[in-house]
């Protein structure tokens, strides 16, 4: 009988440590990694990296060109049109 409550505990506890591994390991670390740049809102929704929302979702984004002299002259140098079939 002795054995059985305790086959029975390891089972559960089995259990338990499968469901905590999987929600640490694996939707967790799912959840962590962004679907796209964070702190980046783009407006520009012809691109292939515009997520359709406000997010790009390039690696990384190149934004230029190095004599600016004001936010108007900058552009992204990343851009990729979408083409619209
Ligand atoms: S690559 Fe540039 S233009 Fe395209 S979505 Fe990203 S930030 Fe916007």
């Amino acid at each position: 009988m002795r054995v059985l409550i305790i086959l029975i505990a390891l089972i559960f506890l089995i259990i338990y440590l499968e469901r905590e591994f999987i929600n640490m390991s694996f939707f967790n670390m799912k959840s962590e990694v962004p679907k796209h740049i964070q702190g980046i809102s783009c407006d520009v929704k012809n691109c292939v990296y515009h997520d359709g929302d406000n997010y790009c979702t390039a690696n990384k984004i190149n934004v230029g060109p190095g004599y600016a002299t004001s936010s108007s002259d900058t552009v992204c140098a990343t851009f990729k049109e979408k083409k619209m079939k």
